[in-house]
């Protein structure tokens, strides 16, 4: 018997155990393999949902589809990997620590919120975690509890002025109509320490956004460097001072920690470089995909980017190519050249991009309806097991020209 360990339950996680069922079914190998899930919860995270105010099916139960697949999942911390034993270090909810031994490994245990060392950080909110999500829906509900009472408390700061900020920002006017209280006036601040908005993204691309941004009366404050946060304020250090009661903090994602348990090269976002079989370098048999992995993907020098277009199909050849490498068989290499963004812009507004240059493809309600789309349908799976198992298999996607 075989033991394959999945660690992380996310999108790359949950697709790799899709894809490992698979193959060791085709491969008639499904008897001879055991499937572990190690991840920090029972839930698949629809984390790009986060910045909504809807918690409805923002989580998927992972069980509904492992138990019935006969994947195990091990609801633990993993605390250290030693690749060259073939061991993995775990803490459970008994704060026992526990080793279990594996064949070969998938790390999919994704990204978080990067944290600097400001003083006061912890006062900010974030939307990383389902958790963060909801604290800084109920601190949105009590304050309208209060009727936002000061002008502190009708004033919302956001920290990051790239797709997550973005999203956030804009989000929040709409999400603020819903308390019904007509007659309050908000001030929405965007602030970045880059001069400009969005600077992934082409020029066309960041006009729509400005004006959208204008539209909805979000100020933007750039090249702003955060000093200090406080519960009532946000303090730059080139000395301004935003009286607020609600800082958010999109200043970024790394990879998870997990990863420096490799002795090879990260990249700056702290993620594993992996081959075109999305190996980590000079491992057979331990792959890495999602948020944790830096893997090119296209023959024009591309790298993924921390997203779930790049992690679900991340996983999907992970999950293919493990199985294969402990059977003997041929393994497949990964490639994605085709990259979209999906922006939501807030109240009927959206923008798709084309390209590894982000330009425009499609705006206003039309784009809108493909983000709700895409956040209700594309990343959730099949309700169907066998459906979702199904659609696990490796597809190279292609620029539609
Ligand atoms: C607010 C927000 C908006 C976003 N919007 C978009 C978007 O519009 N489009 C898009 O494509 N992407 C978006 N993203 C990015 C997208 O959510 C991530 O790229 C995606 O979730 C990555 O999937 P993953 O499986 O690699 O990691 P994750 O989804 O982060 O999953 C990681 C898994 O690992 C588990 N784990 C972590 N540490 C451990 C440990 N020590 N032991 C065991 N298990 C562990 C976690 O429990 C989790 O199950 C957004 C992200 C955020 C936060």
């Amino acid at each position: 018997m075989k033991n394959l360990v999945i660690i992380g339950g996310g999108f790359a996680g949950f697709w790799s155990a899709m894809s490992a069922v698979r193959q060791a079914r085709f491969l008639r190998k499904d008897s001879s393999l055991k499937i572990t899930m190690i991840s920090l919860d029972e839930y698949l995270s629809i984390r790009p949902r986060f910045y909504e105010n809807k918690f409805k099916d923002m989580r998927v139960p992972l069980k509904k589809y492992l138990d019935p697949l006969g994947v195990v999942l091990d609801v633990a911390k993993v605390i250290r990997i030693d690749h060259k034993k073939k061991n993995i270090f775990t803490l459970g909810s008994n704060s026992q620590e526990e080793v279990l031994s594996f064949d070969g490994l998938i790390l999919a245990a994704g990204s978080q919120l990067s944290r600097p060392s400001i003083p006061g950080f912890e006062h900010a909110f974030n939307v990383d975690t389902f958790g963060d999500a909801v604290l800084l829906a109920n601190h949105l509900k009590e304050l309208s509890d209060f009727r936002f009472p000061s002008a502190a408390s009708r004033t919302f700061v956001v920290v990051g002025a790239s797709f997550t900020g973005l999203e956030v920002i804009t989000g929040l006017p709409e999400r603020l109509r819903s308390f019904d209280l007509p007659d309050i006036q908000f001030n929405f601040i965007l602030t970045d320490r880059s001069f400009s908005i969005a600077p992934e993204y082409s020029s066309e691309a960041r006009e729509i956004i400005s004006w959208q941004l204008e539209k909805e009366g979000i100020q933007f404050f750039a090249g702003e460097e955060v000093d200090s946060i406080s519960p009532d304020h946000i303090l730059f250090k080139s000395g301004k001072c935003i009286e607020t009661r609600t800082i958010i903090w999109c200043g970024g994602l790394k990879a998870n920690p997990l990863t420096s348990m490799f002795p090879i090269d990260r990249d700056c976002q702290g993620r594993l470089k992996v081959d075109q079989f999305l190996r980590i370098d000079g491992q057979k048999t331990i792959f890495a995909a999602g948020d944790v992995a830096q893997a090119c993907v296209d023959d024009e020098g591309h790298t993924s980017v921390m997203s779930c277009q790049h992690a679900i199909p991340q996983g999907k050849f992970a999950g293919n190519n493990a199985v294969n490498a402990l059977f003997d068989c041929n393994l497949i290499p990964y490639s994605q050249p085709r990259y979209v963004t999906c922006l939501d812009l807030g109240s009927e507004q959206a923008l798709l991009t084309s390209g590894w240059g982000r330009f425009p493809k499609m705006t206003g309600i039309s784009a809108k309806k493909l983000k709700t789309e895409i956040m209700s349908k594309w990343i959730i799976p099949e309700k169907d097991v066998e459906e979702t198992v199904k659609i696990s298999v490796p597809v190279i996607l292609h620029n539609e020209g």
